[in-house]
């Protein structure tokens, strides 16, 4: 996989509206020849990379719209034709890449809720196996990194080269502004793992309201993202599917034009000065919190044997509780926000109760399955919190 690959790289070059990052846009859904004939016509003139429209819909709930189906395939392709641009539609089956193939269709893409699904991502990549068409992975729904890297992997082993990873959004239980929680940790992640797979952001469907597209946009952007997938509809309000999401095509133009893009490096003397100077200070203060979690697990061993000589638990609720407030407070004196200080220490303490109880022999040496155990000092830490 190499972002130099040509079908990518006729993407890259030709998002002309963003500085030659892959931009692809159009409706939620096809809905008539006429509406996604009217958008790409707009879109071309905007220098879009490439034209795209839902043909079957996943919804949530049936009796919702669930497109319109292969019939709407040609529509797609000929609005494509008109404006000049390449066309992407989402394949859920096998039939659908075979329909897509059929009707000429450009690029493909897997949505978020196929992609949890090995078995469903396994046959499409079956399928894909001899097709030179670009791929785009959107994420799982849920925030599971290696579900996607597995998606990705199929493709890959399938022959697919040309694959682009999408970034949605994941559901979680959380209540946020977003439709879907970005967790850019996790893509950040995805791109260190695979740092030749282009990655983009869709922030229609990560916000999952116009207002909150271009702060999500310029994020995606300060983080290097390779380019941006974005609903548009000549008339959003009316749209069939992601009608709250949805911006015209002169929206999308004042939203491009609004961003910033910002360099990886550059080699201007004083800066190459200034930030050294300031990493050394970061690596320094790193070494410092290392030292201070090495002496404090230290400390952590020699009360796991004071525990143990008059046999106190590990777990301890209300010291838990009282370190709960205190470090919260502590940090909040010193400008931290609350809940990333008590994402550390959740840390910190599920690492000591698990040092303490290797200690004392409660658990074997190599533990490999206490990340994934819901442990009770994380339920009271996550009960102080609210
Ligand atoms: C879409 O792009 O229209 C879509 C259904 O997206 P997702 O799979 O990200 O929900
Ligand atoms: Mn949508």
């Amino acid at each position: 996989m190499s972002k130099s690959d040509g079908g990518l790289r006729r993407l890259h070059g030709r998002g002309a509206c963003l500085q030659g990052k892959i931009v692809i846009a159009g409706p939620c859904s096809v809905e008539s020849e006429q509406q996604v004939m009217e958008t790409a016509l707009k879109l071309g003139k905007l220098g879009v990379s490439a034209l795209r429209g839902g043909i079957w819909k996943p919804r949530t709930r049936p009796g919702s719209f669930q497109g319109v189906g292969e019939i709407g395939l040609p529509w797609l392709k000929a609005a494509g034709r008109a404006a000049k641009l390449p066309v992407a539609c989402e394949v859920a089956y096998p039939a659908h890449v075979d329909a897509c193939l059929t009707h000429g269709i450009d690029i493909l893409w897997i949505g978020a809720r196929t992609t949890v699904n090995p078995f469903s991502v396994q046959a499409l990549a079956d399928r894909l196996r001899g097709v030179d068409l670009p791929v785009m992975v959107k994420n799982p729904v849920n925030p599971d990194l290696e579900l996607w890297l597995g998606a990705i992997e199929r493709l890959h082993r399938a022959g697919v080269t040309k694959i682009i990873a999408v970034h949605r959004g994941f559901s979680t239980a959380r209540q946020t502004i977003y439709r879907n929680e970005p967790i850019w940790r996790i893509p950040l992640e995805l791109r260190r793992r695979m740092p030749h797979v282009p990655l983009i952001c869709d922030p229609s469907h990560m916000g999952g309201t116009r207002e909150l597209l271009k702060p999500i946009s310029q994020e995606a952007l300060d983080l290097l993202y390779d380019g941006l997938m974005i609903e548009v509809h000549p008339r959003p309000e009316k749209a069939q599917s992601d009608a709250s999401q949805q911006i015209t095509p002169k929206r999308l133009r004042s939203l491009l034009a609004g961003l910033i893009l910002k360099k990886e490096n550059t080699l201007v003397r004083d800066y190459i000065s200034h930030i050294a100077a300031l990493r050394k200070e970061v690596d320094g203060l790193d070494h410092q919190l290392l030292d201070c979690l090495g002496q404090r697990m230290e400390i952590v061993r020699q009360m796991s044997h004071c525990k143990e000589k008059y046999g106190v638990s590990s777990f301890q609720p209300h010291r838990w509780s009282d370190i709960v407030r205190d470090r919260t407070r502590y940090g909040s004196a010193h400008a931290l926000d609350q809940d990333f200080v008590m994402e550390i220490f959740d840390h910190i303490h599920e690492e000591a109760i698990r040092l303490q109880e290797r200690e004392t022999d409660v658990i074997p040496p190599e533990p490999v399955t206490h990340k994934h155990i819901r442990r009770p000092h994380r339920i009271v830490a996550a009960a102080e919190r609210r």
